[in-house]
């Protein structure tokens, strides 16, 4: 199943980020190692390049600064995917050495982890072969709350009502 995000976060985070550059496609390792030189990624305390992405509409990745929001990063559309990436450069060359569903503006589900996995076969660059740390979102139905699932604890972290087992995040 392939659901098309659209962006539920707060409004006024949509409305500040309006003018934000939009993500760039990455349509080859080629156009991935002229964003990290273009933009100066640098590495972590790991090694690690981090960025935001989105998986576009088209099916395409697109990579932002870390900090940008991910509405800024897919130009206000909706998307098959969202979270955070982190590349790594070794002796095969560029790889996704992490990377997860971690995206408040979108909520996406671990299982549109397909849709990463196409976009990045389509570059093509090596990767985990899912989300290394999986994020569960859910709307409280009873104060509207985004809440991020931890411990398996369906409840609102505002109100205490209990959230439902299925995705509910744009209602
Ligand atoms: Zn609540």
């Amino acid at each position: 199943m392939s659901r098309l995000y659209r962006y539920v976060g707060a409004e006024d985070i949509r409305l500040s980020v309006a003018a934000s550059p939009v993500g760039i496609p990455i349509f080859s390792v080629n156009d991935l190692h002229n964003w990290i030189n273009q933009t100066m990624q640098k590495p972590n305390n790991w090694g690690l390049i981090p960025a935001t992405f989105v998986i576009d509409n088209e099916g395409y990745l697109r990579v932002a600064d870390r900090h940008s929001e991910h509405i800024a990063c897919a130009g206000g559309e909706s998307v098959l995917s969202a979270g955070e990436i982190f590349f790594t450069c070794n002796q095969h060359g560029f790889e996704v050495a992490e990377i997860t569903n971690q995206s408040t503006g979108y909520c996406p589900e671990s299982e549109s982890w397909f849709q990463v996995e196409k976009a990045l076969e389509k570059i093509p660059i090596l990767h985990p072969g899912n989300f290394t740390t999986e994020f569960i979102f859910r709307r409280c139905p009873v104060c509207r709350q985004l809440n991020i699932v931890k411990d398996e604890l369906f409840l609102c972290a505002v109100c205490n009502a209990n959230l439902p087992k299925i995705w509910n995040c744009d209602c």
